[in-house]
């Protein structure tokens, strides 16, 4: 045993935080974790789980409108906001007290406050400096926003999950993951979303069919995205903002949400100090072991700008673990890494794009499906779902799948694992079908699409 206080100190007590330092306990090691907020991080807190609740208190207005035609009425229908946040809020608390308790039952020592580095052994928390072997830097992103005059008009994903009352219009800018899913969640619980994005399409980086068929349904939902522009400024005339746009036009709105990515909280840690080094973007540089320039320093999650989800800060915690305290040296594997965006409809995805596949293997086969899903057959939804498969014509091993429609986070997950395994096209095709479902289609797309 070493002669610092602990083995393990870890700053930030989120996804990644919590993984590497609650496994780190177990295996037998002494670990402190300083968290400033609450225990929980992105994820639990301000992201995933909080917007993923909102979603679903949304989606019951599709689910009443679609029901009609299946013979139900509603003589009196009605949303209470406040209701939502108040239970989503206790769910919370409750995801709190368990992470709380996961620390505990591994001897994890919960230090309350700010924690900053004094040199590369020695950690400062609420005026007391402790030392320790090793240190774990896991403290996340936060929203980043341009700085246009007016900025401090504009509320962040944050805020979003937290609003005292339904604005009557909104206007998300972003369109990225976050701008998207927000825009579901207000548009469901009928606000008037307008999304502005700089580009000519939403969700840069996704494949291109997903990207088109998904603006196609927003749009059928109401939400208006306005592409190529940019917000010059913001003013607020008593409760209504006015945002200068490019194009010398102004939109009015009672709320404007920024989504413009999210930056590595690396400031005010000491890392300098330390002798941590950071990209030109603020992220901590590390290598595949998750070590940063200081050989006893790591890091995991957002905070080091790799893939920024929740299950890979994960994976990243729990390899750091493992190496550390556990003998087993390991890599994350990034390859194959799912993910979904929960916009309405949904999409979810693996593997390359089109554009990265043609990039990688030149040409390549793809089966598509485009088609309106059996619910909406009655329901009279004008919703479409499509699904995509991408195959190296070389190896007939599927190297992208990408699907938008009602539960492609679910489908995608189960594909995930057959890619991971290297399935080829062949072997999805002798795969039976489980009819009738969406999901069907994966394994029933026989004909290449042309050109
Ligand atoms: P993203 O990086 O996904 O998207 C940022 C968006 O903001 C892009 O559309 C980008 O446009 C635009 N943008 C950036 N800077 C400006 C600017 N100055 N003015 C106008 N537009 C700008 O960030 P998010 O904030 O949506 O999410 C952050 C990360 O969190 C995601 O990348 C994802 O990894 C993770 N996340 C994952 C979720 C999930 O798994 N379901 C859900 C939410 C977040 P352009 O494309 O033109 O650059």
């Amino acid at each position: 045993m070493s002669d610092y206080d602990y083995d393990l100190i870890t700053i930030g007590a989120g996804s990644g935080g919590v993984r590497a330092s609650r496994l780190a306990g177990g295996y037998g090691a002494r670990v402190a974790v300083c968290e400033e907020d609450r225990v929980g991080g992105t994820c639990v807190l301000r992201g995933c789980i909080p917007k993923k609740l909102l979603i679903y208190g949304a989606h019951y207005a599709d689910y009443m409108e679609d029901a009609e035609n299946y013979g139900w009425t509603f003589d009196s229908v009605k949303h209470d906001w406040s209701k939502l946040i108040e239970n989503k809020n206790t769910e919370l608390d409750r995801l709190n007290s368990i992470y709380l308790n996961i620390l505990k039952n591994n001897n994890v020592v919960l230090k309350e406050g700010h924690g900053v580095l004094i040199d590369e052994h020695t950690v400062e928390v609420s005026g007391n400096r402790i030392t320790t072997e090793n240190i774990l830097i896991a403290v996340g992103g936060w929203p980043s926003m341009p700085s246009i005059p007016g900025i401090e008009y504009a509320i962040s994903s944050n805020e979003a999950l937290e609003l005292n009352a339904l604005p009557k219009r909104m206007v998300i800018v972003g369109g990225g993951y976050i701008a998207v899913e927000f825009a579901g969640i207000f548009a469901g619980l009928g606000v008037e979303v307008t999304e502005i994005i700089r580009a000519d399409n939403i969700l840069r980086g996704f494949d291109i069919d997903m990207r088109t068929s998904l603006s196609k349904e927003m749009e059928k939902r109401g939400i208006t995205i306005k592409s190529d522009t940019e917000v010059r400024s913001i003013e607020k005339h008593g409760d209504i903002f006015f945002l200068q746009l490019n194009d010398g036009k102004s939109m009015e709105t009672e709320c404007a949400m920024y989504a413009t990515g999210r930056k590595a909280n690396t400031k005010g840690l000491g890392l300098e100090i330390a002798g941590v080094e950071l990209s030109d973007n603020g992220s901590i540089k590390v290598d595949k072991y998750n070590r940063t320039s200081q050989p006893n320093i790591y890091a995991v999650g957002d905070v080091t700008d790799r893939i920024q989800l929740t299950p890979v800060a994960i994976q990243e915690g729990h390899a750091l673990a493992d190496m550390l305290f556990n003998q087993n040296t390991r890599m994350t594997d990034y390859t194959n890494v799912p993910s979904a965006v929960f916009s309405t409809p949904p999409i979810a995805t693996v593997g390359l794009t089109e554009d990265e596949a043609c990039k990688k293997y030149g040409e390549v086969d793809i089966y598509d499906s485009n088609f309106k899903p059996l619910v909406h057959t009655i329901s009279g939804r004008d919703e479409r779902s499509v699904m995509k498969l991408i195959v190296d014509p070389k190896s007939d091993i599927v190297v992208g799948c990408h699907m938008m429609g009602a539960d492609a986070p679910e489908i995608i997950q189960g594909i995930a694992i057959a890619m991971k395994c290297g399935a080829t096209k062949s072997q999805f095709d002798s795969t039976t079908g489980i009819h009738p479902s969406s999901a069907e289609e994966f394994v029933t797309m026989r004909s290449k699409r042309n050109g």
